[in-house]
């Protein structure tokens, strides 16, 4: 992931925007060395529309303002902390203007990281309305930083985000496509036979089975593995540790990562079972599908199919790009046949608008005590690693392109000569990039409409894909 620190002297609001593109998520505090005194850095997973990045924030580094190189007193943390750096945000106050403060902060980063222009944002920017200063000024006084046009900002209140996303968004793809780029030559490099479309499907799959505790997850491990490998019983949370297992199906190797602890957390939970969490995060991010466990018995009590916790989870999957299989088990508890096809029924349709992130993904219903469902189980995890694998030639993508383009009916006509060419720099999961001209770029409808294209037209249905955009002249 590209990483993003926020710098600025002291009380310009760097903390407020760090916690908000983390919104709610852990951030990871390290100490870092610095002047003889140890400092905290705080790293979280910052997420800002659809774009996913590292935020580091810095504000733990400088303690007093009085010094006119606060920061350079942080020796340890420019080595430490830029070289981890991608990307900056130079956050100033537009209620004070441009401080001498921030004029030393500029100079700094002109020093210390000359590669990286960063994008200035004018933070508290809501008290703009209060007449105090105007906006024409502020982006005046701005300039005088010298890293061109600065963002206007609300950390407290979110105003400006869509302006914050624009700037870091071209920035933060370029950076994937390279990375993309980088990797695939790797892979070239080292494979003898680069043909286009490479199966790596073949290659052993990682599954991790997820879900709230007591669904039944351990049950179904060891249905998968078929014999008792995991400690099963009644109390919740009981499966503290990932467990790693391997098992063969029809001939491909399968890993199993158990993610017991993954949905335990509560915000008054603290200590074991946070460490779980963390531990199974780390997992999930292994595995190439995830399989999220309910419970039927639980669906059939109440309203809902799914807890906010288990909405959580699925869509992390999926924004993390791993491959989701849904799996409602205890079916034998459901009384009647009613019920059972009640269930049967509402929990795809309810899925479907709780995640429209992913349409398609498979829902399996299954008795893991009974020991059923191991194969319409496996069925359902291997087809969708191998859909996860695609990959496509970029001859056949833009014979496929060309046809799209003159079934849509774009609205503006302008877009169509927009795409010169499409290629997958990526499979697991399927990743392409779109070779737009000029400086013109597709918005998010079309974006929409070449997404739901690729997946209808490649069967790539239940599998979430990413589209990045790259300028050709
Ligand atoms: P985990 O916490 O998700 O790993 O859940 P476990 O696998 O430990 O199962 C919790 C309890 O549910 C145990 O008492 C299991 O025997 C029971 N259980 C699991 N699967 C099923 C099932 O398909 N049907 C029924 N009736 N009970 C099940």
């Amino acid at each position: 992931l590209p990483t993003v620190l926020i710098v600025g002297r002291p009380n310009v609001g760097k903390s407020a925007l760090f916690n908000r593109l983390i919104r709610r998520r852990e951030a990871l505090v390290y100490n870092t060395p610095a002047d003889h005194v140890t400092r905290d850095i705080r790293e979280g997973l910052a997420r800002l529309g659809d774009l996913r990045f590292r935020v580091l924030d810095s504000a733990g580094l400088e303690t007093e303002a009085t010094s006119g190189s606060i920061l350079d007193r942080s020796a340890g943390m420019t080595a430490n902390v830029l070289a981890k750096t991608h990307f900056l945000i130079f956050l100033i106050d537009v209620r004070t203007g441009v401080h001498p403060l921030d004029m030393e902060v500029g100079k700094w980063l002109r020093k210390h990281a000359p590669g990286i222009n960063p994008i200035v944002a004018m933070n508290k920017s809501e008290s703009l309305c209060d007449g105090t200063c105007t906006l024409a000024a502020a982006i005046d006084e701005a300039h005088m930083l010298g890293f061109g046009d600065p963002i206007a900002i609300s950390a407290e209140t979110g105003l400006g985000m869509t302006e914050l996303y624009k700037a870091l968004r071209p920035l933060l793809e370029d950076y994937m496509i390279q990375v993309l780029n980088d990797n695939c030559n790797q892979e070239k490099g080292s494979s003898q036979d680069a043909s286009d479309e490479t199966d790596e499907s073949k290659l052993p799959l990682q599954l991790a089975i997820v879900g709230r505790p007591n669904v039944g997850k351990s049950t179904l491990l060891n249905t998968l593995l078929q014999e008792d490998r995991v400690m099963v019983g009644p109390e919740a949370g009981l499966t503290r540790d990932a467990v790693r297992a391997q098992f063969e199906f029809q001939g491909r190797t399968v890993y199993l990562v158990d993610t017991a602890g993954w949905l335990q957390r509560t915000k008054q939970e603290k200590g074991p079972a946070s460490l779980s969490i963390m531990q199974s995060r780390k997992n999930l991010m292994r595995a190439h599908v995830v399989a999220l466990v309910l419970d039927a018995e639980e669906i059939a009590k109440s309203s809902r199919s799914m807890t906010h916790a288990e909405v959580v989870i699925a869509r992390r999957a999926v924004e993390e790009g791993r491959g989701l299989v849904v799996i409602v088990n205890k079916m034998d508890l459901l009384r009647g046949k009613q019920l059972n096809e009640k269930v049967r029924e509402a929990v795809p349709l309810e899925i479907r608008t709780v995640i429209p992130q992913v349409v398609g993904f498979p829902v399996i219903f299954i008795s893991a005590l009974e020991g059923r469902g191991r194969i319409a189980v496996m069925r359902e995890v291997i087809n969708t690693y191998e859909k996860w694998c695609l990959r496509l030639s970029t001859a056949r993508l833009n014979r496929w392109l060309r046809k799209v383009m003159s079934r849509h009916s774009w609205k503006d006509q302008a877009v169509q000569p927009k795409i010169k060419y499409f290629t997958q720099v990526k499979a697991r999961p399927p990743t392409f990039v779109a070779f737009v001209s000029g400086k013109t770029r597709l918005s998010d409808p079309e974006l929409r409409f070449l997404t739901k294209s690729l997946k209808e037209d490649f069967d790539l249905d239940g599998i979430p894909i990413r589209i990045l955009q790259r300028s050709i002249l």
